[in-house]
């Protein structure tokens, strides 16, 4: 089976919507294979999102990444990268509410920064990121 990495953000951790965004996960039939909570530091959330290190929004993003402790999930089922993508909605939340009303980020997300929680955009983007968690080859 595919694999994803799903991340509650910090604002979706504070605001308590772990248990609602686990039972959506569960009801669209994903297999959740690992989990862990992290408190990621700066150098680890930098390291993360290195893709966006020069964009206007990176030290704003490094500063919400690290403002909390962030629930990390391995997530299984076919087409596991895009269903869980199209499962979050669009990367601001305020968007989502008006497009994508059914979505994650439209349920619990706020704007363009906090957005609740994160996607893996490829496959290869999500075996990077699972060994970035937990520490794995991409061949396990
Ligand atoms: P993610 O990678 O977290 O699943 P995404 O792929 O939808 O989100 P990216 O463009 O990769 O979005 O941006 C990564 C994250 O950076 C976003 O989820 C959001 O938290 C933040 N972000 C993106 N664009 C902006 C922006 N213009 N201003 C502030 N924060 C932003």
């Amino acid at each position: 089976k595919e694999r994803t990495l799903a991340i509650i953000k910090p604002d979706g951790l504070f605001g308590n919507h772990s248990d609602r965004i686990k039972q959506v996960i569960l009801d669209s039939h994903f297999n959740i294979a690992k989990e862990t909570v992290v408190q990621l530091d700066e150098e680890s959330a930098a390291t993360f999102y290195a893709e966006h290190s020069s964009k206007s929004f990176f030290a704003s993003l490094i500063n919400y990444m690290t403002s909390g402790p962030v629930l990390v999930m391995v997530l299984e089922k076919e087409n596991a990268v895009a269903d869980w993508r199209h499962l979050i909605g669009p990367t601001d939340a305020r968007e989502a509410k008006i497009t994508d009303p059914q979505s994650i980020r439209a349920m619990c997300g706020l704007d363009l920064q906090k957005n609740c929680v994160h996607g893996s955009d490829s496959n290869k983007s999500a075996e990077r990121e699972i060994a970035f968690f937990f520490k794995e080859t991409s061949s396990d």
